[in-house]
């Protein structure tokens, strides 16, 4: 019998993940598509969490990365009052920029036999009388298939999802010659960015990339660059004394939720943020679109039928599957957000360090960065 055909649009860290997974265990014959082309620039920190490496790890890329990466392997966390709390990680947390990452993971899906289609737009999902999907339209023409996973990113032309959600803006630089501690990150709860946070990552080659994050509706979100501007002086100037920008300022909006909606059909799979697996409360995405990509894959394998595609039990299964690996986490960083965000929070200022809400900190920096283990 033959493999089913399976288009996957998009090729980030979700789509390439599934492409090469299913080609490494020889499951479909797989196109992946983008609109861009390879290598290029993805807006991120690029900060990989020990979750994000051991899904590396699964897709064997570990020991090409490890040539390619920068190490934290401590940050320094300022809460809304301004007190400091330094934490060592306990586990490894790498930055390895994502114009290299996502042509690291396709180029080896392709190496594995994906077709891997650059410079072509998906447009829409073709669909049979009956409703299934039977392809994607693009730009290039149509691409028929068996099965076709969304992995667009955000915001996803292709999602079904229509519940309640909420945007997260975001700007961000890059800067060579920074002065940071080697090795370290900076994460800032200023209040300006309520709840969210400003942070710097060292990446190879004596680049540091620094950002910010900051909910859409918040009164300082509709003066971004003033903000950053302002950010980067109070809390960073020192750091960047004699460094040199390079490149513009870029920014890309995150959409989060703390439900998972409609991410499965007969012939169609939604995975990373396309389904919005990122979480809300740092806006750490990569593992949870590898974690998904390759679970994708899985269930592909499983079960996906040429005839049938997906059933009904299969389509139940990948929604509920994908909600018990997110949604607890999703929930405490949502909760983690709501705390840090709150007059209290704000009012307690020294005592953020100093008193009930340091684990919450922790909790917040052990989101990004694994496990992280307090130090002072
Ligand atoms: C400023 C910022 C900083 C972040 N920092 C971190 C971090 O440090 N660590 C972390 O873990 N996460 C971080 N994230 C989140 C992370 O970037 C995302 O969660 C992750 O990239 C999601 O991967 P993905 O494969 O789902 O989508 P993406 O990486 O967005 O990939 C989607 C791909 O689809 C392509 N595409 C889009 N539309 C189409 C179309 N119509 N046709 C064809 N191709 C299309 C795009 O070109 C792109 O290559 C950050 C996000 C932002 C915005």
């Amino acid at each position: 019998m033959r493999k089913p055909k399976v288009v996957i649009v998009g090729a980030g860290p979700s789509g390439s993940a599934c492409a090469l997974a299913l080609a490494m265990a020889e499951q479909a014959e797989v196109v992946l598509i983008d609109k861009s082309h390879y290598p290029r620039v993805k807006v991120c920190g690029s900060g990989l969490s020990p979750h994000a490496l051991s899904m590396l790890q699964r897709l064997q890329l570990i020991p090409r990365l490890s040539k390619m990466h920068a190490r934290i392997k401590a940050i320094t966390a300022t809460g809304p009052g301004g007190s400091k709390l330094r934490l060592e990680t306990g586990r490894d947390a790498w930055v390895v920029p994502r114009v290299e990452l996502d042509h690291l993971i396709a180029e080896t899906a392709v190496a594995y036999g994906v077709t891997f289609q650059e410079e072509t737009k998906g447009l829409e999902l073709l669909r049979d009388p009956s409703g299934a999907v039977r392809g994607l339209r693009t730009d290039r023409g149509d691409f028929e298939a068996d099965l076709v996973v969304c992995a667009d990113g955000s915001p996803s032309r292709f999602s079904l999802d229509d519940s309640p959600k909420t945007t997260i803006r975001t700007l961000m630089g890059w800067w060579r010659g920074a002065s940071f501690p080697e090795e370290e990150g900076y994460f800032v709860w200023d209040e300006r960015l309520a709840g969210y946070y400003a942070w710097v990552f060292p990446e190879p080659h004596g680049i540091t990339n620094i950002g910010l994050t900051i909910p859409a509706e918040a009164p300082d979100a509709k003066r971004l660059k003033a903000l950053f501007e302002e950010i980067l002086e109070q809390y960073f100037a020192d750091g960047l004394k004699g460094a040199e920008q390079v490149g513009k300022w870029m920014g890309h909006p995150a959409i989060i939720s703390t439900k998972v909606g409609t991410i499965a059909e007969s012939r169609a799979l939604w995975v990373g943020e396309s389904a919005r697996l990122v979480s809300p409360g740092t806006v750490e995405g990569i593992s949870f679109a590898l974690e998904s990509g390759i679970g994708a894959a899985t269930h592909i394998g499983n079960h996906f039928g040429l005839q049938r595609g997906f059933s009904p039990l299969a389509v139940r299964g990948y929604q509920a599957i994908t909600s018990a690996r997110v949604l607890p986490k999703f929930w405490v960083a949502e909760g983690f957000v709501r705390t840090i965000a709150s007059p209290l929070a704000r009012r307690l200022g020294r005592g953020v360090v100093d008193g009930p809400l340091s684990p919450l900190i922790e909790t917040g920096v052990k989101h990004l960065l694994g496990n992280a283990k307090g130090v002072e």
